[in-house]
């Protein structure tokens, strides 16, 4: 019911289709993967004044993950797979943090102030989650629950990019699987990644997948859905030759995975749990 209503809200709160909080792309329900990209956009719908940001700053990795969407529409594409793409950028609200993370809103973003959010409400926050981080979270529950209709248990694998440098430091891995307790999609995107001999892949690094509420914990954690986070670094993706590239590569990995009915345990609902689910040891930070 909850949902149904915020659905009905879409048609009258939002003033254009460029504002609506997703994108979806269709697949087969079917084929046993659902494909999220929470970062997808730097789009501040135009309520919002651009949150005060100039144009440079929405550009970069603090507004959304560059290259992101580009791998997951060409990877939805190769694995006839249903995608949800975020169409908000990550400072409006962040769709990859848990209700209650203090990171949901950021007032400051690389030690720059955020306009747009440095007197933020209660109330604007709560404005921002029924119209963009509601939606956005009810409109994966859908394709979920659309592909468990078909009686395939789908896997759930979330795209994201990070930055090249940190700190001044050049980040040396290509790309990162991150997860918490459920290793039955974490552990075979490690291996078939680190199979292909010129790259390093992180395996929770350079950020931790336990994270307490966060969309993984959400759709794949709570709902015992095989489930990982891939993170690729933001050079190798920027362009759309990198994208299909990476998109092809992932690919290669996941379509084996998804053979087999429910004597694959990948397509099987089974509760891992969370490393979180133990008195909160503050998780960590997603690119
Ligand atoms: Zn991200």
């Amino acid at each position: 019911m909850r949902v149904m209503l915020e659905q009905a809200n879409i048609a009258t709160e939002y003033k254009a289709l460029a504002d609506a909080p997703y994108r979806l792309l269709a697949g087969d329900p079917g084929c046993g993967c659902v494909l999220i990209c929470d970062h997808a956009a730097n789009h501040v719908p135009s309520a919002y004044d651009g949150l005060g940001m100039d144009a440079g700053q929405m550009r970069r990795h603090v507004a959304y993950d560059p290259g992101a969407a580009g791998v997951t529409t060409g990877l939805s594409e190769l694995l006839g797979a249903p995608a949800v793409l975020s169409n908000f950028s990550r400072l409006l609200i962040d769709p990859n943090r848990g209700e209650d993370d203090p990171t949901l809103v950021m007032h400051l973003s690389d030690g720059e102030v955020v306009p747009g959010n440095a007197r933020i409400t209660n109330e604007e926050i709560a404005r921002r989650r029924s119209l963009y981080y509601d939606p956005y979270h009810a409109a994966i529950d859908t394709q979920i629950d659309t592909a468990l209709a078909t009686g395939r248990v789908p896997l759930v694998l979330s795209i994201h990019t990070f930055t090249e440098v940190w700190r001044e430091r050049p980040r040396p891995w290509h790309a990162a699987i991150l997860w918490d307790k459920d290793p039955r999609l974490a552990r075979p995107l490690v291996e078939g990644l680190a199979a292909e001999r010129e790259l390093m892949i992180g395996d929770n690094e350079p950020y931790t997948g336990k994270l307490f509420g966060d969309c993984m914990y959400k759709h794949g954690t709570h709902r015992g859905l095989a489930h990982a986070l891939v993170e690729i670094r933001q050079d190798l993706v920027r362009e759309p030759e990198g994208q299909a590239e990476w998109a092809a590569r992932l690919a290669r990995i996941v379509e084996p995975l998804l053979g087999g009915a429910s004597d694959n345990p990948l397509h099987r609902i089974e509760y891992h749990g969370s490393s979180t689910d133990a008195p909160a040891d503050g998780g960590g930070q997603h690119g």
